[in-house]
């Protein structure tokens, strides 16, 4: 099998270059990203491999399918950037992967939330500058506090574990609750209105765009956290930004943004951001915005390459695809 690798960054040749070496799979790395414009370096490929802010739509699947295109493999676990049906419709198997480390992610949602809460980030800063005045920088005790989880998923409950042991009361929202969590679910508004700290977890579907907006954030106690590692859609940024006016969080915390696309992955530090909402976010003192890293360790980069290649080899050799998304 040929893949064409679009978004390649150093840290991708890591593990892929080796491990698609074992399965006899060759791949072209294309620093590139997958668009309308790009998608034609995939002819002559079986497959190409896409990353979370590549994106490929109806038209595109056609082409892919002229050009004979037969396997898409994402690289992560969301496929809100993949149009599936016309996929299907062009016969092109959509495989992606499911779980690589919730660990990871949940992990990086509490260091944003420490981060936030008890502002080493500007202590750092200061510090470093011989600035030792503490004044700003006060935060708040998390144990005994009440953490809302939206979507109890693998990273949801990695999330959970990590909370209770802050000493957290846990209450959550999932349209399909788990019993076994030993956890309290309630309604999505209860939990909006009862969270010191909101930590979201579930997939960008037409269901959960905007899940926070005006209304849910009116909703919200004066003093909330709030937490986003899934996907920037979730948020409607022009409503937290009026949220963040109104003094309305103690801190933010989002490793994704609903326009990530040519600048997040990207080093952007010597142009002028015309991006007015992602600008005016950067200027709050109390929100932290990383470039979509939760997913960024050892263990979950090496586990992204085995499944993928994983999946490669499955549809190569005509197995069962356990990771294909209908
Ligand atoms: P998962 O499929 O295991 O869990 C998602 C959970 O969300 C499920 O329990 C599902 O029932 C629930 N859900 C579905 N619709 C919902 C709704 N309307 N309201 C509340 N909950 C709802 O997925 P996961 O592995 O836990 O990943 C969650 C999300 O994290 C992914 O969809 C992806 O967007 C994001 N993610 C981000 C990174 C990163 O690097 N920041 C890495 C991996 C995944």
């Amino acid at each position: 099998m040929k893949i064409a690798f679009y978004s390649t960054k150093p840290y991708d040749r890591i593990y892929f270059e080796p491990m698609s070496r074992d399965y006899g799979i060759e791949i072209r790395f294309f620093e590139v990203p997958c668009n309308a414009e790009t998608v034609p370096l995939a002819n002559g490929y079986d497959a190409l491999c896409i990353f979370v802010n590549d994106y490929i739509n109806e038209a595109m699947t056609e082409q892919l399918a002229r050009m004979g295109v037969t396997t898409i493999l994402l690289r992560c676990a969301g496929f809100n950037n993949v149009d599936v049906k016309a996929a299907a419709k062009n016969g092109i198997h959509v495989l992606r992967v499911p779980s690589y480390s919730p660990e990871a992610v949940a992990e990086f949602a509490m260091a944003l939330l420490l981060t936030v809460n008890r502002h080493t980030h500007r202590a750092f800063t200061r510090t470093r500058d011989f600035n030792m005045n503490i004044n700003g920088l006060m935060g708040t005790d998390l144990h005994g506090k009440t953490a809302g989880v939206i979507g109890t998923g693998r990273i949801g409950q990695a999330m959970i574990r990590i909370l209770k042991g802050f000493g957290m009361e846990i209450i959550a929202y999932d349209p399909y609750p788990n019993d076994k969590l030993g956890i309290a679910y309630d309604t999505i508004e209860n939990v909006f209105k009862k969270s010191d700290v909101i930590t979201l977890h579930c997939p960008l579907t037409p269901e959960t765009k905007h899940i926070v907006e005006a209304k849910t954030i009116e909703l919200m106690k004066d003093g909330v956290f709030l937490i986003n590692t899934s996907r920037g859609d979730l948020i409607r940024t022009e409503d937290l930004i009026e949220g963040l006016l109104q003094k309305k969080f103690a801190g933010v915390g989002l490793d994704v943004y609903d326009e990530e696309g040519g600048v997040f992955y990207e080093d952007r530090s010597n142009d002028i951001i015309d991006d007015e909402n992602l600008a005016r976010l950067s200027t709050f003192p109390n929100v932290l915005i990383t470039s979509h890293m939760g997913f960024f360790t050892k263990e979950a980069v090496r586990a992204i390459a085995e499944t993928t290649l994983e999946n490669a080899d499955a549809v190569q050799k005509g197995l069962e695809l356990k990771n294909e998304v209908q």
